[in-house]
Formats: C-alpha cells, structure tokens, sequence
C-alpha cells in the first residue's frame, strides 16, 4: 500500500513548479488525441491538495468540450498539470506525473484508459 506523500514537480525548464499530496495510486495513460500524443500520466486530486510555488509564464489549452484547462510553460512547452471538474462537478487538477523530479522515472505504474472512446 502506497503512502501519501508530498511531492515537487515542474517543467523542464523551471518556470512552472508545483507540490501535490498523493499516493501516486490510480493513475491513467489515456490514449485520447490529446493526452496520448503528450505521453501524460496522470495523478487526479483535488485542489486542496496541489500548489503551485512557481508560476512562470504559460499558455492554457482547451479543446472538446472545453471543460479542463491544460496549461504549459511559454518557455519550454512542458505541461504539468491541468485545471477541470470530475462529472459530479467538484473541482480536480489532473496532474502529469512525468513531471516529478523527487521520484525515479518508471517507478509508477499506471492503467490505461480508453478515452479516446468516450
Ligand atoms: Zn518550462
């Protein structure tokens, strides 16, 4: 069983930095058009347990239905997190967990989910 733990991620570059309490259980490869060409795994929270501590420049993206705001960094085009409700409406941020820099690359394990079909 995994722990809950804080842990720090950013963009490449370090304009866009973030703290996220999770147990890094429950994450999701999706292979929708647009997590799957991002390569996103994905940790969801909820907002009170993420916190943005750098907060360069950055563009946000939406597409569909337009309800989850992908945002990435002006400088080196990383995404971190994104910003949506879950569908009872309560807030969420998707957080791409490849943007870890406190964990060893490939030590998660995530399912993966046929969004591509929803
Ligand atoms: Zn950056």
């Amino acid at each position: 069983m995994a722990e809950m733990q804080t842990h720090t991620g950013s963009c490449a570059c370090g304009a866009v930095a973030y703290e996220v309490d999770t147990d890094l259980e429950g994450l999701m490869e999706c292979n929708c058009s647009h997590c799957y060409r991002k390569g996103f795994v994905l940790a969801f929270v909820s907002p009170d347990a993420f916190r943005v501590t750098q907060e360069g420049p950055q563009t946000e993206y939406t597409f569909n239905t337009h309800k989850i705001r992908h945002r990435f960094c002006d400088t080196c085009g990383v995404q971190s997190f994104a910003r949506g409700e879950k569908r009872d409406g309560s807030p969420m941020v998707a957080v791409n967990i490849r943007t870890l820099t406190d964990i060893e690359p490939f030590s998660w394990t995530a399912q993966r989910v046929d969004g591509r079909s929803f």
